[in-house]
C-alpha cells in the first residue's frame, strides 16, 4: 500500500465506524489509478459488475471507490460485497419478488441463471424465514462461487455476521414448521431469532420446541379440545395424523391430570419423533417438567382418579399441583393428600351421608369397594365422634391402601425422624388425668400410646375418641386389669376379647398392641393372648411416687432413641410431669411417637405372643 501513514489510520478509522455506503473520502488513489490507466483491474471490474446486475446501475465514484479500496485492503470480501447490495435500501426499494432476487444472486455470484433444483430449495427456506444473506453464505463456500472470485482476483469470504434464523437452515425449518401447525402463520423475524439462537446456545431441545408453543399464550387462546391439541402434537412430532390407539393412549394419560407437557415429553423418548428430528439435523431432547402434577404422574393419577369419587367433579389442574407439589417437597404424605380433598366443602356437601363417604373413600384409598365389616366398624367411628381425617389415617395403615400404592406404583416416602421415643400409659382412661396429658401432646403435636382398662372405656368414651382423633394408639391393657399369668388360657383370651371389643364399639378400631398387667406373662399367655406384648425399658415408677420431679428426671435420664416409657394416666402428678417431658423432649431432637409407629420406624414387624421391651435404633 501506497497511504502516507496519518492519512490511512483515518481512513482505517472512518472505514471501521460504518458500513453503509457513506461519503468517505475523495479522490483516487495512486495505485487505482495505475489499475484503471493499464485496464486492467479485475477487482474494480467486480464492483461494476455489482452495481449492474443488483442495483442495476453504474456505480458512483464514491461508492466504486469505498468498495475498491475495502475489498483490496482486505477490509471486505466478495461476499460482503453481494450481502450488502442485496439489503441495501436501493435494492429493497425496488421490491422485487424471491425468485427475481435469487435470480440476481446467481447471476452476480455464479454467473448463470438459476436451475430449478437451487430455486425449490431456497424458496423453501425462505419461505421458512431464512434471509436472502443466508442463500448468499450459503453460495460463498461452493466451488462455482471459489471459482468466479478467483477469475475477479478476489476473496470469497463469507457474510458476518449472521443471524440466528440464518445459522442453520434445517434448525430454522423445523422452528417455521412449529409456527405453522401450532399458530398457524408464518413465523415472525424476531421470534424465529429468538427461538433459532436459543437452539444454537443448546439452551433448549427439539421435543421443548413443541413444549413452548404448545404452552404458549397464542396457542392456548385457540382454546383447541383435548383432541385438537394431541393431533397437532402427534402432527408436529411424528409428522402425520394421529391414529386411534394414539388417541385413546394418550387421553388417558391426559384424562388422568397431567399435562400436555407431560405427552410431550413422553413422546420426546420414542424413535418416530427421533427420526423426525434427524431430518432437521436435531436431537429430540427432553421437556423440563415445570408442573408438579407432571413431575409425579402415579400419584397425580391417583389423586386425579380419586377426585370424582370425593367431590363429584374432576379435580382442577391447580388442584392437582398444589396437592403433588406438597408431596414432592416431603410436607405430605399420600393420605394426607386425600385428606385435604376430604376437607374440601364439595366433599362435605356430596357426601354428607357417612355411608357414602365410607364407600367412597375405600374406593379411592384401596382401589376397591369396602366389605361391610369396613363399613359397619367406619360408622361405628364416625358415628361416635371420630373425624374423617382420623378415618383416612386408619385406612392408611392397611395392607390394601400400601397394595394400592405399589399397584399405582406410588412411592409413598415416610420421613423417618432421627430420634424417636414411645410415651406410654396404663389403666386409664381417666378422663380428669388423660385429658391433661392429651393436650399437650395436642399443643406439641406428639403422639402417645394408651394401654386402657376395658371396663373403664365405656365411662370414658370421650377419652378413647379423643385419642383417636389426635393420632394417639390404643393398646389392650385386659378387661378388668387383672394379671394373666394367673389365669387359664381362656380366661386371658376373654381378657383380651372383652377388652378390644370394648375399645372397638367406641371407637370402631380394633387395639393392635396390648400390655400384660404388671409387664407379666408366662408360656400360656405367649400363646393365648393374640398379640403383640409391649412391655418397657424406662419405668417411671409414677405410681409408687406420685412425684412430678421424680417422672421427669426418670424419663429425662433415661430418654435414649427407642425407648418405651411407662407411665400411669391416673395421677395428677403424672399429667404434670407430662407437661414438662413432652416439650423437653421434643427441644432434645426427640420425635414422639406411638409403638405401631416405631416399630415401623425401626423396621419391626410385631408378633402375636412376641414380648417388645424397647425398639432402640
Ligand atoms: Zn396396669
Amino acid at each position: 500500500m501506497h497511504f502516507s501513514e496519518p492519512k490511512k489510520r483515518f481512513k482505517f478509522l472512518l472505514l471501521s465506524l460504518t458500513l453503509c455506503f457513506s461519503f468517505l473520502f475523495s479522490g483516487m488513489t495512486p495505485s487505482l489509478i495505475r489499475a484503471e490507466e493499464e485496464g486492467e483491474d479485475p477487482i474494480g471490474d467486480f464492483v461494476t459488475r455489482a452495481y449492474t446486475l443488483i442495483l442495476e446501475r453504474e456505480p458512483e465514484e464514491e461508492g466504486f471507490l469505498f468498495w475498491k479500496e475495502s475489498i483490496v485492503k482486505g477490509e471486505r470480501t466478495a461476499a460482503d460485497l453481494v450481502n450488502e447490495f442485496m439489503i441495501s435500501e436501493e435494492f429493497r426499494a425496488r421490491d422485487l419478488r424471491q425468485e427475481q432476487q435469487m435470480d440476481i444472486i446467481y447471476h452476480v455470484m455464479f454467473d448463470r441463471d438459476p436451475d430449478e433444483a437451487g430455486i425449490s430449495y431456497w424458496l423453501f427456506y425462505l419461505d421458512c424465514g431464512v434471509s436472502i444473506s443466508a442463500i448468499i453464505n450459503g453460495f460463498t463456500h461452493s466451488e462455482e462461487f471459489t471459482t468466479l472470485c478467483k477469475k475477479y482476483n478476489i476473496v470469497p469470504g463469507e457474510v458476518k455476521p449472521i443471524e440466528n434464523r440464518d445459522l442453520n437452515l434445517n434448525v430454522t425449518a423445523y422452528v417455521a414448521r412449529a409456527y405453522n401447525i401450532f399458530l398457524e402463520r408464518k413465523p415472525e423475524v424476531d421470534g424465529l431469532n429468538y427461538w433459532t439462537g436459543r437452539i444454537a446456545k443448546g439452551e433448549i431441545s427439539a421435543a421443548e420446541i413443541v413444549n413452548n408453543f404448545v404452552k404458549s399464550e397464542e396457542f392456548r387462546n385457540k382454546g383447541l379440545s383435548q383432541d385438537e391439541e394431541l393431533a397437532l402434537v402427534y402432527l408436529s412430532m411424528f409428522d402425520r395424523e394421529i391414529d386411534d390407539s394414539g388417541k385413546t393412549y394418550w387421553s388417558e394419560i391426559l384424562n388422568n391430570g397431567v399435562s400436555i407437557s407431560y405427552v410431550i415429553n413422553q413422546i420426546a423418548c420414542l424413535d418416530e419423533f427421533s427420526a423426525l428430528c434427524a431430518k432437521y439435523g436435531m436431537l429430540p431432547g427432553a421437556v423440563e417438567l415445570t408442573c408438579p402434577r407432571d413431575k409425579n404422574y402415579p400419584l397425580t393419577a391417583y389423586l386425579a382418579q380419586g377426585y370424582p369419587f370425593l367431590t363429584n367433579r374432576q379435580a382442577t389442574a391447580e388442584e392437582l399441583d398444589e396437592l403433588v407439589a406438597s408431596a414432592l417437597n416431603g410436607s405430605r404424605k399420600v393420605e394426607d393428600l386425600i385428606k385435604a380433598i376430604v376437607a374440601k366443602e364439595d366433599c362435605w356437601n356430596y357426601l354428607s351421608d357417612n355411608e357414602a363417604f365410607l364407600r367412597a373413600i375405600y374406593r379411592v384409598t384401596c382401589g376397591k369397594e369396602a366389605t361391610d365389616s369396613q363399613i359397619n366398624s367406619g360408622s361405628i367411628s364416625l358415628n361416635n365422634g371420630i373425624t374423617r381425617y382420623h378415618i383416612v389415617t386408619e385406612i392408611a395403615k392397611t395392607a390394601d391402601y400400601k397394595a394400592r400404592l405399589a399397584e399405582m406404583g406410588i412411592a409413598n416416602i415416610i420421613a423417618k425422624p432421627e430420634k424417636v421415643i414411645a410415651l406410654t400409659w396404663d389403666d386409664g382412661p381417666n378422663a380428669p388425668v388423660t385429658n391433661r396429658i392429651l393436650d399437650v401432646l395436642e399443643k406439641y403435636g406428639a403422639h402417645g400410646t394408651f394401654f386402657v382398662v376395658g371396663n373403664r372405656c365405656r365411662t370414658y368414651r370421650s377419652c378413647l375418641i379423643r385419642e383417636v382423633n389426635l393420632d394417639c394408639e390404643i393398646g389392650n391393657h385386659t378387661w378388668d386389669h387383672t394379671s394373666l399369668t394367673k389365669l387359664s388360657a381362656d380366661g386371658i383370651r376373654s381378657q383380651i376379647s372383652q377388652a378390644n371389643d370394648a375399645v372397638f364399639n367406641i371407637t370402631g378400631i380394633r387395639p393392635k398392641i396390648m400390655r400384660p398387667v404388671g409387664g407379666a406373662f408366662n408360656n400360656t399367655v405367649r400363646n393365648n393372648v393374640g398379640m403383640p406384648m409391649i412391655i418397657w425399658s424406662v419405668d417411671t415408677n409414677d405410681w409408687k411416687y406420685r412425684n412430678a420431679q421424680h417422672v421427669i428426671d426418670e424419663v429425662l435420664s433415661h430418654a435414649r432413641d427407642g425407648e418405651i416409657v411407662l407411665m400411669h394416666d391416673l395421677y395428677t402428678t403424672t399429667a404434670d410431669a407430662v407437661e414438662v417431658i413432652v416439650p423437653e423432649l421434643i427441644a432434645r431432637g426427640y420425635t414422639l411417637v406411638t409403638v405401631s409407629e416405631l416399630a415401623e420406624y425401626r423396621g419391626v414387624e410385631m408378633e402375636n405372643g412376641g414380648a417388645y421391651f424397647s425398639m432402640r435404633g
